[in-house]
């Protein structure tokens, strides 16, 4: 493992999300609107799409530069065929100590038990609302709640750990927060609260939408108070909380209101091979290119070191500080 590559502000490389697919069965409002992603949208052709070996590769050179921690993501990752392949062979990499997924749940039910048995060690289940009208809303009407409350169970059964992910949106779900936290809360799962973004350029965000960490804080805490919790590593992105009550953990993603910037460590490779340094940037550097043109080992790490080195993204700390966004990649390519 390489300790010393860090960035132009001093953060290491410490994570990979590695996106498997541009493709999603759901039409999320905030992040696919079916207005943009319609019928005739043209996803990325099955050649310009990373194979396994590919990704393997690549992981395996990631974590010579001091990736440990790996999470597939996508699009919808669970759409690409075959996954538990993939997990295998990441688990099988040296320096690799934890693979989680991050999926909208959808097609979990049939897949856990497979995707454990492989290797994966967490996964991140998204979930808005446990309003059926809301919840569809939200999706672009694709799926229902009971479909991902069993794929939430049948990963717990499989012995995954399980976490769920819910976007707040002003007036959108912002009455489902204490409903979620409630029905997670008797489920013992970890619900996690993201304040809604302003990724890619086609959900048309406004900060008056997002409901901010202090706000979910004391919608909950009002009526089933809190305590907070040490961050379990440095550079964790949610802030923790327990229940006074019963101990269980909850999460708060507070990245408009409490950016977190300075320790991330997070790098993304999209579906196609691209190498993005930050959620917001406006354009990746190309990898696939490299691993197609025959390049040895050394190449493309020297590559990924250089890429690291002059990275100076801090998109949130700088949207916190007014500073105007640029075109960004749109988060089904990058996967969050
Ligand atoms: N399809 C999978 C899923 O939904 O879990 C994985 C990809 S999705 C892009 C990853 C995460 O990003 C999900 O938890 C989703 O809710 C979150 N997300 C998408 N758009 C967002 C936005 N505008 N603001 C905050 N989180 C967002
Ligand atoms: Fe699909 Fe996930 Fe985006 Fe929803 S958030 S549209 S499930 S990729
Ligand atoms: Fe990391 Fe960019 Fe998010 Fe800041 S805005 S935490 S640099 S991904």
């Amino acid at each position: 493992m390489n300790d010393s590559l860090t960035d132009s502000l001093q953060r290491p490389l410490r994570d990979l999300r590695l996106s498997v697919t541009d493709r999603c069965n759901f039409r999320c409002t905030y992040c696919m609107p079916e207005e943009v992603f319609g019928p005739d949208f043209k996803f990325l052709p099955k050649d310009s799409i990373l194979t396994f070996e590919e990704m393997e590769r690549l992981t395996r050179l990631f974590a010579r530069l001091g990736v440990e921690k790996v999470r597939i993501t996508g699009g919808e990752p669970l759409l690409r065929r075959e996954l538990p392949k993939l997990i295998e062979k990441i688990a099988a990499i040296e320096g690799i100590r934890d693979i989680a997924i991050t999926t909208n749940g959808s097609l979990l039910r049939k897949q856990a038990a497979a995707l454990k048995a492989a290797g994966l060690d967490r996964v991140t289940i998204s979930l808005d609302s446990l309003d059926e009208e809301t919840f569809r809303k939200l999706n672009g009407n694709k799926s229902n709640t009971e479909r991902v409350l069993e794929g939430i169970e049948a990963a717990a059964e499989a012995g995954l750990q399980v976490k769920i992910n819910m976007v707040v949106q002003k007036g959108k779900n912002s009455e489902d927060i204490l409903p979620m936290a409630e029905y997670f809360k008797s489920k013992k799962h970890i619900l996690r609260f993201i304040e809604y973004m302003d990724v890619g350029n086609t959900n048309g965000w406004k900060m008056d939408e997002v409901v901010g960490k202090k706000e979910i804080l004391n919608r909950i805490g009002q009526a089933m108070p809190l305590e907070p919790l040490e961050p379990n590593y440095k550079g964790e992105v949610a802030s923790r909380y327990r229940y006074e009550d019963d101990g269980q953990e909850i999460g708060v993603i507070s990245s408009v209101t409490d950016s977190f910037c300075s320790t991330c460590s997070r790098a993304r490779v999209s579906a196609e091979g691209k190498l993005y340094t930050c959620l917001f940037a406006e354009d990746g550097h190309d990898l696939k290119s490299l691993l197609r043109s025959g390049a040895a080992d050394e190449e493309i790490l020297r590559s990924i070191s250089s890429i690291w080195e002059v990275r100076a993204d801090r998109y949130s700390d700088e949207r916190r500080e007014g500073k105007p966004a640029g075109h960004k990649v749109e988060m089904s390519r990058i996967g969050g």
